[in-house]
């Protein structure tokens, strides 16, 4: 069976990109009715952040991506927290001392960035000129008893090529030689990512490892831990690299590099990020573009995935919000749009009704990208005072503009009846009297009302709107 994994450390937010990694993990396993692994690389323990594994949890959780083994449900290859297999790796770090394919090296930070400097100096790559690869056995074990710290170096064979058949990348070689001997143990005896990922992989039976490009250039180093111990090499995707729409390298500091947590805040529709995600390196066959979450599993394959940078279109990404929001019934786009006033501290304006939300947000649902749009859409709902904008002040100064708005004052004071109908009726009658109709009927109206001259529908506006408010301002229009 297949079995993948998503193995994020915890040093910071799970921000988008790590999450289309996540979700191509999941997709092809629901796709080959395999199994999906959450292991939390935390080994970086200088690095780790206080949090951020509940932060990854809570996002998942969010998106409806489950995994069916990882650190919160448990499985068969538990633990799935890094720091909690430290034996694992101890055991299999003793079998390569043994055998000689790792030895300690006692060389200082100081003594290794001399050598780097050095390389650096004379145009060679730095590498490790591999020092302590030649003490002798009481050399060691005399360093050793002097208490000196070391860590624990990979003896990297020579002249060896290594090949990684990358599912999206095609049939990649490198040389062991351009590979120094790496250290898989720090001297606080923790190993480093390159050794704890391989042998994690084995361990927990991982099939194919599909995880950001930029881990390409670790492969090689991975696959010789695998061969040092003899475990079958998993399959390797490397997924292309995101880009920003000048096509560079999308930067931790770029808008859409945000972390998941803000689209949740913001009252995104999850499956939307969940659609956009699914196609930011990977394309169907055909013009579709919107994919519910059943249809996504039983299409994704990573045949279809690109090896040329994913560019994060986020004009896309709003038009897809969008789309997804519209779509929403009228009460789930209300309960969305409540935490959001909520989340900001607006109260509903005095004495509406029951259903006064739903039907100020039916006026605006359709052009929502995310619930917090609301917020600036409906701002004349939820403050009493207009701010004119200079195409409606334009607008009523026109010749005709005022006597529409005091003929329409006039007849909303007189009419306790505060529906659309009774709205309609109104403006019926001004044609009537004044033999205005279409613009120079509703846009002086809807100016003096909304400050602006478009905007959702006018009557549906007018009955919603606090009737002292429709008169106070057009009365002030007038002014
Ligand atoms: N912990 C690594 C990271 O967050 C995982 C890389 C991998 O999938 O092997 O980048």
């Amino acid at each position: 069976t297949v079995r993948v994994r998503f193995a994020p450390s915890p040093t910071g937010h799970l921000h988008i990109g790590s999450v289309r990694t996540a979700l191509f993990n999941f997709l092809y396993a629901r796709r080959h009715g395999g199994e999906f692994v959450l292991r939390i690389e935390d080994t970086d323990t200088n690095r780790n952040i206080e949090g951020a594994e509940l932060a990854f949890l809570d996002g998942f959780h969010w998106l409806g991506i489950q995994w069916d083994e990882g650190i919160d449900v448990g499985g068969p290859y538990a633990p799935y927290r890094c720091m909690e297999r430290l034996d694992l790796y101890r055991e299999h770090v003793q079998k390569l001392l043994d055998n000689g394919q790792a030895y300690p090296c006692f060389c200082t930070d100081e003594e290794l960035a001399a050598e780097r400097e050095a390389a650096e100096r004379e145009g060679r790559v730095p590498q490790y000129s591999g020092r302590c690869r030649a003490l002798s056995e009481e050399e060691r074990q005399a360093k050793i008893d002097a208490g000196i710290p070391y860590s624990i170096r990979f003896r990297v064979p020579e002249n060896q090529e290594i090949v990684v058949d990358d599912l999206i990348r095609g049939h990649v070689t490198f040389n062991s030689s351009d590979i120094g001997d790496y250290v898989i143990v720090k001297s606080n005896g923790i190993p480093t990512y390159n050794f704890q990922v391989a042998v994690d992989d084995a361990a927990m039976k991982i099939t194919h490892v599909i995880r950001a490009e930029e881990h390409l250039s670790n492969t090689p180093r991975q696959i010789l831990v695998f061969q040092a111990f003899g475990y079958e090499i998993p399959t390797f995707a490397h997924l292309p690299i995101v880009l920003d729409h000048n096509r560079k390298k999308l930067s931790k500091r770029d808008p859409s590099v945000l972390p998941i947590q803000t689209y949740e805040e913001l009252g995104y529709v999850p499956h939307a990020i969940i659609n956009f995600l699914a196609l930011l390196g990977w394309s169907p066959e055909g013009e579709e573009e919107l994919f519910d979450i059943d249809a996504l599993c039983s299409q994704f394959d990573l045949g279809r995935v690109s090896k040329a940078g994913a560019v994060f279109d986020v004009d896309k990404l709003n038009w897809m919000a969008n789309q997804y929001f519209k779509a929403l019934a009228p009460d789930e786009a209300t309960a969305m749009v409540r935490r959001q006033l909520k989340r900001v501290g607006q109260a509903l304006p005095d004495g509406v009704s029951e259903d006064w939300l739903e039907q100020v947000v039916s006026l605006y649902q359709e052009q929502m990208v995310c619930a917090a749009d609301f917020i600036e859409l409906s701002k004349g709902f939820f403050d009493k005072r207009v701010a004119y904008d200079e195409e409606a002040l334009e607008l009523l100064e026109q010749p005709g503009s005022k006597e529409v708005v005091a003929a329409y004052l006039a007849l909303a004071k007189a009419d306790d009846e505060w529906t659309a109908e009774a709205s309609r009726a109104r403006f019926k009658q001004i044609q009537k009297e004044q033999g205005v109709k279409g613009r120079a009927l509703f846009m002086p109206v809807r100016a003096a009302l909304t400050g602006q001259v478009h905007g959702p529908d006018l009557q549906k506006t007018i009955a919603l709107l606090p009737r002292s408010w429709v008169l106070e301002r057009l009365a002030s229009a007038l002014e």
